[in-house]
């Protein structure tokens, strides 16, 4: 049972590519949510900044923060990217902090806000890849795993379970990297 973040952010397009592999789903919107018991856990894209207050105010932090902590698999992109990781240069947008690394927010400037590109993922192959007012990575741990660099830039990391990436498959047909990701134990 895979339970979708869903309190801003594109959670619906994860959700329509779940149902297209046949994977049972359910939505965190409230606390009560979370009595339900999941086996994975996904971080939409949406505004981060937006999306850790609502966290917060909603209270689910100690819960979602727990389980991530504990190994449950967490599939984050773009927005949910930035809610992982440790630091993102004194901006607001860090929520968990449970991946050792920097983010950049909006990292691509007003000019390449939004681009389509495709390329090498680590494991899988040439990946489509949807950018949107999109993080990168700045710097990360030694043992944080580089997944993806885009022209230059890291986007798509993973820690233990925990596997963040600057773009948006949800957005594409190709449900590789969401079927590698269902495969986390
Ligand atoms: N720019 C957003 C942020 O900083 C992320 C954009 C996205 O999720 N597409 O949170």
């Amino acid at each position: 049972m895979t339970a979708v973040l869903a309190v801003q952010g594109d959670f619906l397009e994860h959700e329509k590519a779940l149902d297209a592999l046949g994977e049972d789903r359910f939505e965190i919107r409230c606390a009560n949510d979370l009595d339900r018991p999941f086996d994975r856990l996904i971080l939409p894209g949406g505004e981060s900044t937006v999306q850790a207050k609502l966290i917060k105010e909603l209270g689910l932090f100690c819960k979602l923060r727990d389980a991530i902590t504990a190994g449950t698999p967490v599939y984050a992109t773009c927005a949910g990217m930035i809610l992982l990781c440790a630091e993102a240069g004194g901006d607001e947008g860090c929520c968990f902090r449970t991946i050792p690394a920097n983010v950049k927010r909006n990292a691509y400037g007003r000019q390449l806000g939004s681009f389509y590109t495709e390329s090498e993922f680590k494991g899988i192959g040439i990946i489509p890849m949807e950018f949107i007012r999109a993080p990168y990575i700045e710097s990360a741990a030694d043992d944080v795993e580089i997944m993806s660099v885009t022209d230059g830039h890291i986007t798509g990391i993973r820690y233990g379970n925990q596997l963040a990436v600057s773009f948006h498959p949800e957005l594409c047909d190709d449900t590789r990297l969401l079927r590698y990701f269902l495969d986390f134990k």
